[in-house]
Parts: C-alpha cells; structure tokens; sequence
C-alpha cells in the first residue's frame, strides 16, 4: 500500500467490510447504483465545462448535455444500474439536464485548474512527522481568486457543521497549500440536491492547522487498522446500496 485517498479513508470509516471487500480483496460489483452512476455524470459533464472555460472555448449548454448523456448511457451499457424507488433512468437523465442548467447560467471566473490530481506526502504540519504512504486524490475545481470548489450530487443538503468537518475538502485544502506554498482563500461544496425541484446549494468554509492536524491523526490510525486486518461490518443507510450484501452476509450472521 504506497497511498490513501479520501474516498479510501470515507469508506473505511463508514464499513470498513466493504473497504476490504472492494479494496483488499478486490471483489467484483455486480452492479452500481443510480446516486453513484448519476453523480459520475454530473462530475464529467461539469469537469469538461470546467476545461473549455479554462481553455477559453465557448460552450453551448447543448453540448454541455450531450456530454453528460455520453457518460450516462455509457454506464448503462458498462454496468447494470440499481435505481432506488423514487428514481429511474428517464427521470434521472431529465434532472441532470436541469440541474446543468440552473449550473450553466450561474456567474462564474476563469477556472485556474480543474479536476487537478496529486500524489503529496501525508506531513503533519505542525510536527514535521510523516507517514509512510502518500494522499492521493484530485481537487474538482480552483479559481484565479484561489477558491476550491468540490461538487457533490444528494438527496438531502448538508449542513454548515458538516461543510466545516469535511474530510474532502480538509484534504484539497492541505493539498493545495503543499501545491502552491499558500492557503486557499475560500473553500466551497457545491451541492446539487435531487428534490423534486432540483437545486443548486452552496456552502463555503475554511480549513484551520488544526483540521489538517485531525486530518493526519485520522490517515494515521485507519492506515493502523487496515494493516492489522481490523474490517467489521457496519450496518447503515448504505447497506441498500451496498455491492457486497451477499458476502457480507457471512459476517453480519444474517
Ligand atoms: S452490506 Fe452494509 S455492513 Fe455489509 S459490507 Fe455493505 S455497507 Fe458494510
């Protein structure tokens, strides 16, 4: 193991099972669900919108759909799609094409960087200790004015504490300032909420040296857990959408 991602750690804290399941044992998913399939479409529809407003390229929002179509349908063909009750594939695909648009017309800067990757080591900024794997991920969005922007699709909006806990945007914080040599000045989660109105939330915050100091202590003791094998189930929300409902049954003595 040479890295953690922040989805990596998300995972580990929410069923570490399933982070055995999908990243030890490498298990097939025999399907994906809708929120995770819808989500990817919106993320590559806004990342190319992103690139052609860096690059200077005028975007026509008929483009900007057909982008996120291609992506939609492709995983469609790619994978079997498990809808939740209240969602199916037409329905999904019209509020992705909404919600681009309510994106679309919003005032927006010059993107300096987007969907910008990093491999940085994981330091503890205030006692210089390092671990021995690396923190990969990739930041959604920066602006000239050095605001970071994550994107994110929900059935429900976050809330404030939750934006100021936010191990994902903790992270693109202390990957920029290792980047960049500077903090960011703004750091915003934009929310796409699937009501039945689709709408477009937008809440900001920002990242202390004691929040990269939790961010470390916590890298630190789920990489401890996973090297001494420690991956138990747990039941949650995420259990209905849960790929490995099958193997994990043998844990769970269902
Ligand atoms: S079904 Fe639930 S408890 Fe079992 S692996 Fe999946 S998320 Fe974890």
């Amino acid at each position: 193991m040479d890295h953690l991602s922040c989805s990596q750690m998300n995972l580990y804290l929410h069923c570490s099972l399933k982070y055995k399941f999908q990243y030890i044992d490498g298990l097939p998913k025999p399907f994906k669900s809708s929120g995770l399939a819808f989500g990817s479409a919106i993320h590559s529809a806004l990342a190319w919108l992103h690139k052609q407003r860096m690059n200077g390229n005028d975007v026509s929002i008929d483009r900007l759909y057909r982008i996120f179509g291609a992506d939609w349908y492709s995983q469609m063909t790619d994978t079997d799609i498990h809808y939740s009750d209240s969602e199916t594939e037409t329905g999904l695909a019209i509020m992705g094409k909404e919600m681009l648009s309510l994106y679309f017309v919003r005032p927006h800067r010059v993107p300096l960087g987007a969907e910008v990757r990093f491999v940085l080591p994981l330091v503890n900024m205030s006692t210089g200790e390092k671990l021995d794997v690396d923190l990969k991920g990739f930041i959604d969005l920066i602006e000239k004015d050095n605001t970071i922007t994550e994107f994110k699709t929900s059935n429900q909006a976050m809330d404030q504490n939750s934006i100021d806990n936010h191990l994902r945007l903790t992270a693109d914080s202390y990957a920029y300032e290792m980047l960049y040599r500077r903090p960011p000045s703004l750091l915003k989660l934009v929310d796409f909420v699937k009501t039945k109105r689709p709408k477009i939330i937008t809440l900001q915050t920002q990242a202390k040296e004691l929040d990269y100091e939790r961010f470390f202590h916590l890298a630190s003791q789920i990489l401890k857990g996973i090297r001494s094998g420690v991956f138990f189930p747990r039941k949650s929300f995420m259990c209905k959408d849960c790929e490995y409902a099958g193997p994990c049954k043998a844990w769970r003595g269902d």
